[in-house]
């Protein structure tokens, strides 16, 4: 079979979808709070791109705009803003469908009493459906949110209670913005899976929240501090308050968010991006074999990292300079978005096509190629691109230990089809990729690219120990995961 051939014609590494999204909300009785949203899920839209939606309420009403695309396209091209008069209320959703059509596209409303968006996944969702009679598809849409809502919406009590009520039954990883007629409520699950900040705007007229605090900028706020694992807050005419708190003596932080989905230019739980990656370039520098010209990245979230190991000692006292060997181009499927990770399928043909090997730069090199993970192998048709311009040598360092397990909790990998899984022998897979060599950053060392010092536990516990979920890597879940609904059905 033609090298072509099988690339492209293995399903499951066409077919692999994968979800991971960004959550906006605002309250101000002053300011266009639709205007504050869509700036917001503009600065978030690395998140998530496959459809963008804002929802308001003006005490009286709520009104929904979404649609399929970036959020400057759908709000700028598509649709105009929701334009329901005097809103003080907004939430928003980047979001990657994983169906491909609006049906699981947010906010979703119940009608009545909840805007309502989320990010991450439930675990126990499926066993909660069935609880409270709630069907496992609504609207055209298997998805854990709508029945996570629709769970909220039947609970007894007030809207407050409902949404406490509901939040203390939900598992895995979660992060909601829920917006009443008059009230706006941030949620962020005990185990702290996906990051989620509270931000002041600048006008001092209400507050925000964004998964990223690198929203805030463009929303014309300032960070205050990240909603803690377990708090769900209240933000009304009263001002800001927490209704609710569940302290864990454990956290599961997801180590990949620092690593692939973050911004570079933010924090994630606390923690410098920027720094992360430099410091996974320090510990890569470590793998570097003897013979290479130049170091270069994958962009763009293998860049820091590239930079990172060619400014070690190491590398500068070798004369090892960083290089950019890989175009990008800036204009291919401008108005879809260019992360080639997140999109629903074909991410190996988007691969191909978004980077240019740059003959004048790679041409009779050995390289050191940093990228931030692997998961099912198109990297390799990166490594060919770099060959067929001539490198004399591919040496793949790679910044997170090979993923080996689904994830429950939002990010989904491909299920069992995993380049780590398929080809378990590292050299079979450093042939594998067109490779003369491969490296990954272990365990201990991505860890400790997140707490800055050396760890003492070295094997798979090493996550837990330090309030990191690892479980791609590792197997090892948080949480039990026995009541996920599998969307891809
Ligand atoms: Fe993050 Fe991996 Fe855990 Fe999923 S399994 S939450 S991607 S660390």
């Amino acid at each position: 079979m033609a090298e072509s051939e099988f690339l492209f014609n293995n399903p499951s590494e066409s077919e692999v979808i994968q979800t991971e999204c960004a959550i906006v909300g605002v309250y101000s009785r002053k300011t266009k709070v639709a205007r504050i949203a869509l700036e917001g899920l503009i600065e978030l839209n690395h998140r998530g791109q496959e459809s963008a939606g804002i929802g308001v309420s003006n005490g009286d009403r709520f009104q929904v705009v979404k649609d399929n695309g970036l959020a400057s396209v759908v709000f700028g091209f598509t649709h105009s803003l929701p334009s329901l008069p005097n809103a003080f209320i907004a939430v928003g959703q980047d979001r990657y469908s994983t169906s491909g059509t609006l049906s699981d596209a947010q906010p979703f409303d119940d009608d009545e009493n909840f805007l309502f968006v989320h990010n991450g996944n439930l675990t126990n969702i499926s066993r909660l459906g069935a609880k409270y009679g709630i069907p496992p598809e609504i609207n055209g849409a298997r998805s854990d949110s709508r029945i996570a809502l629709a769970m909220m919406s039947n609970l007894r009590g007030t809207e407050r209670e409902k949404i406490i009520g509901a939040i203390k039954e939900f598992e895995g990883a979660f992060c909601f913005a829920i917006a009443t007629k008059d009230k706006l409520f941030a949620a962020r699950d005990p185990l702290g899976f996906r990051p989620l900040s509270l931000g002041k705007l600048n006008d001092d007229s209400g507050y925000v929240i964004a998964s990223e605090s690198v929203a805030f900028s463009a929303m014309d706020a300032t960070f205050v501090r990240d909603v803690l694992p377990g708090e769900i807050l209240q933000i009304d005419k009263n001002g800001l308050t927490t209704i609710h708190l569940d302290r864990r003596s454990r956290l599961a932080r997801c180590i990949f968010e620092p690593a692939y989905f973050a911004r570079p230019d933010g924090e994630i739980y606390g923690i410098p991006v920027a720094l992360f990656r430099k410091r996974q370039g320090e510990k890569l520098a470590l793998y570097l074999p003897d013979d290479i010209d130049l170091i270069m990245p994958v962009p763009r979230s293998g860049i820091q990292a590239a930079i990172g190991a060619a400014a070690t000692e190491t590398a500068r006292a070798r004369g090892i300079p960083y290089a950019d060997g890989l175009y990008t181009n800036p204009y291919r499927d401008v108005l879809k978005g260019s992360r080639t990770f997140i999109q629903p399928d074909g991410r190996d043909l988007a691969a191909t096509n978004k980077y240019s090997a740059n003959k004048y730069v790679v041409d009779g090199m050995r390289i050191a190629v940093v990228d931030d993970t692997i998961v099912r192998g198109s990297f390799r048709l990166v490594a060919q691109k770099l060959r067929n311009a001539g490198a004399e040598k591919i040496h793949g360092l790679i910044a997170f230990p090979p993923i080996k397990h689904k994830c429950p909790y939002g990010v989904d990998f491909g299920n069992g089809d995993l380049l780590a899984n398929r080809i378990p022998d590292l050299d079979k897979r450093r042939e594998y990729l067109f490779l003369d060599s491969l490296s990954y950053l272990s365990y201990a060392e991505i860890v400790e690219c997140a707490v800055g010092n050396q760890v003492e536990i070295t094997d798979e516990t090493v996550f837990e120990a330090h309030d990191f979920c690892g479980a791609c890597v590792t197997g090892r879940y948080p949480t039990e995961i026995d009541g996920i609904i599998d969307k891809t059905l």
